[in-house]
């Protein structure tokens, strides 16, 4: 590691999510300074409860595995669409490519708080409650960042920040790196419930997502303390311009559910329901000289196949790694060994929520029954891995989806 002034850290991370916990641990793992700093306080609420398989090689490979057993999370072995009486289920024991056959289905501020303490209890610094509210970077890649905390400001100079901010989007709002998304503009609106109606055995715990039509979906997804995460998917047009209250509003999408409707009647919600509009988000770049975007800062592109934590753990992972042999100066090819590495990942499940949203994944799903080997190809993509080129579904995503719904349509 080099020379550092007394003022200097290796690396700023901002965010505390589990983009940003996974990039500190790894590089407090290396021998870095690293700090975290984290606008709010934890617990937060967050957004973003199902997980997929592929980031507990993430949790793995940086030991957060012991700290998240112990919390008793619901265990989430695959996931059910349902649509008009039929159903759609995939199991990730089936996957096609070798790892995580589970993960888990987690209240979210109860799930980052655990990392954040592991990371705590392992002498990482995080400083809660401050806000990065301006940076600047010099043709070296030095950063200067301006922090509030407590409306009192201070500066932070890092030889590399890793920009985890999630929506909040530090970076790209300074740095001017937004880019349009090509993901069509959706928005959602959800609550959690108490769930007293939950039915025993697996109908109860299992995560759905039911399809209201063929642009909008609702989520189930429950926890093992008995509540319920709820929220429904579709069009900004359709959720933003309604002039019901955000609860009658979300009571309503509810009752339009023949799956669900008797299940949620009535039930409590366990706080007002948050609509977020316009989800997906781009940036012209992934990196630039002394900092890298991750997770939910990068790129996030919707919902439906929960993909937002894993590509937020597989990122920070890889920027850490990346970053850990900057500041040893060893060469890094960032254009390739991150932004195209990403981007790959990136465009495979973009491919997927576009289909779904054209309906020829949703025709795959209800209107065939697919053989048992394109079956474990396209559930280990649901189970986020999507950089198995071995796998048809992935390496082939942008014509093989389009071509298999042809032809289930050709069967009909
Ligand atoms: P976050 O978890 O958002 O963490 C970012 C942190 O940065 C926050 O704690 C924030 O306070 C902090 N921060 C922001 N600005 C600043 C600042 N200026 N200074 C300091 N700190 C700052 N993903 C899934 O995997 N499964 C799902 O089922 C799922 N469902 C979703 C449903 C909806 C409606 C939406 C919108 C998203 C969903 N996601 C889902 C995506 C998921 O929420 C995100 O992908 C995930 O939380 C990203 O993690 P992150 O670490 O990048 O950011």
């Amino acid at each position: 590691m080099s020379m550092k002034s007394s003022m200097d850290i290796d690396v700023l991370v901002i965010g505390a999510g589990p983009s940003g916990a996974v990039a500190a641990a790894y590089l407090q793992q290396q021998g870095f300074d690293v700090k975290v700093v984290e606008k709010s306080q934890f617990p937060r609420f967050v957004i973003g409860e199902s997980l997929l398989p592929r980031c507990m090689d993430h949790f793995e490979e940086v030991g957060f595995l012991d700290c998240l057993n112990k919390q008793g999370f619901e265990i989430k072995r695959g996931a059910r669409f349902v649509r008009n009486g039929k159903a759609f289920e995939i199991d990730f024991a089936d996957n096609f490519t070798d790892g995580y056959h589970w993960t888990w289905q987690v209240p979210r501020a109860h799930f980052d708080k655990t990392l954040t303490d592991e990371l705590q209890r392992r002498g990482v610094a995080i400083q809660f409650d401050c806000e990065v509210v301006d940076v600047k970077i010099d043709a070296e890649g030095r950063s200067v960042s301006s922090l509030k905390h407590h409306g009192k400001l201070s500066e932070l100079r890092a030889k590399f920040i890793i920009d985890s901010s999630g929506f909040g989007r530090v970076l790209p709002r300074l740095l001017d790196l937004d880019a349009p998304s090509k993901i069509p503009e959706h928005a959602s609106l959800f609550t959690h419930v108490k769930d007293s109606n939950r039915p025993e055995g697996k109908e109860g715990t299992q995560i759905s997502f039911d399809v209201l039509s063929v642009d909008t979906w609702l989520w189930v997804i429950p926890f093992s303390d008995g509540t319920t995460s709820i929220g429904v998917v579709g069009p900004n047009a359709k959720l933003t311009q309604s002039e019901l209250s955000l609860i009658d509003q979300l009571r309503q999408w509810l009752d339009a559910s023949s799956h669900f409707k008797d299940r949620f009647k009535d039930q409590e919600f366990l706080f007002e329901p948050k609509m977020i509009s316009t989800i997906s988000k781009s940036v012209k770049k992934l990196y630039g000289k002394g900092f890298a975007l991750t997770g939910n800062s990068a790129e996030f592109l919707d919902p439906v196949f929960s993909s937002g934590v894993t590509f937020a753990t597989e990122s920070g992972l890889l920027a850490a790694k990346l970053c850990a042999k900057h500041l040893q100066r060893i060469a890094v090819d960032w254009e390739t060994d991150y932004s195209q590495y990403i981007k790959q990942g990136v465009n495979v499940f973009s491919t997927y929520v576009k289909e779904w949203y054209t309906g020829n994944l949703q025709t795959i799903f209800f209107d065939s029954e697919p053989n048992p080997v394109i079956k474990r190809q396209i559930c280990s993509v649901l189970a986020g891995y999507v950089w198995d080129t071995s796998n048809p579904f992935v390496s082939n995503h942008e014509r093989i989806i389009k071509t298999l719904a042809k032809v289930v349509h050709l069967g009909r």
